[in-house]
């Protein structure tokens, strides 16, 4: 669950006093929110109270009109101090896919299936690995054939954990995300698949739903038919699905 970074809210302490406050992200301790008692003349200029925010915390936001009655600032003198904050417009944190996987204590960070390629033919599966996302790269057009896309960004994000045995990929680098319907983690993706992928029709899995794979299509496609003329051109095919072994199907799309 994700909290409303940004904003005032009022925090209701039943049968105490509720706490006018503003939510930030202090680095050390995690999710907060900093104000004083709703009867208190100076909430934003001398805050009196600091609360710890947790998934149980009762809180709601206040509107536009109820912050300018209070005289509330738009931000709080006090939060340059604590470094940058989570953007609470970022459309990572509304995607249907994946918002609720975020750490709490760490907004922006997510585990995500990283690889070095299909599974089958590297002969080394992915690893759930920490990845704090930074922006939101250029949305890539995915033609799919059933009504399953709920996303289309490609998320750019820092891998935060060193891989133990990916080759790929280290501790640091910036990697791109799909949010995948079907699959319970964002899936790092190359760019040689991303401009591949705009070419191929890719029908969800029949198991998970899923509609990507961890391979270009191209590359899916020499490594099951080995055999194939240099020259040929493998216009569609069958594939297990790469996260669950159900089946996917790819079609070239008319040039
Ligand atoms: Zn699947």
């Amino acid at each position: 669950m994700g909290f409303p970074y940004g904003r005032w809210v009022l925090i209701d302490r039943m049968p105490e006093e509720p706490i006018i406050a503003f939510v930030y992200l202090d680095k050390h301790a995690g999710p907060s929110a900093k104000g004083g008692l709703a009867s208190d003349s100076q909430i934003s200029t001398m805050p009196s109270r600091t609360v710890r925010l947790t998934p149980t915390t009762s809180l709601s936001e206040l509107d536009d009109a109820e912050v300018t009655a209070r005289k509330l600032p738009l931000l709080p003198s006090w939060l340059p101090t604590y470094g940058p904050q989570p953007l609470a417009d970022a459309p990572w944190r509304h995607d249907p896919n994946i918002k609720d996987k975020f750490n709490p204590q760490f907004p922006d960070d997510i585990q995500a299936l990283v690889h070095d390629g299909d599974p089958r033919r590297m002969r080394r599966g992915p690893e759930l690995c920490w990845v704090r996302i930074l922006r939101v790269d250029r949305a890539a057009t995915r033609p799919v054939t059933a009504a399953v896309e709920k996303s289309h960004f490609v998320y750019v994000g820092e891998l935060l954990n060193q891989p133990h045995t990916l080759t790929s990929v280290k501790k640091g680098d910036k990697l791109k995300l799909l949010s995948v319907p079907g699959m319970p983690h964002p899936l790092h993706v190359t760019d040689e698949y991303l401009v591949e992928r705009l070419q191929w029709q890719i029908t969800p899995c029949d198991k998970c739903g899923a509609s990507e794979c961890f391979d270009p299509p191209s590359v899916m496609a020499r490594f099951r038919f080995p055999d194939a003329p240099a020259d040929s051109l493998i216009q569609a095919f069958t594939s297990f699905c790469s996260h669950c072994g159900g089946i996917q199907q790819l079609r070239l799309l008319e040039a």
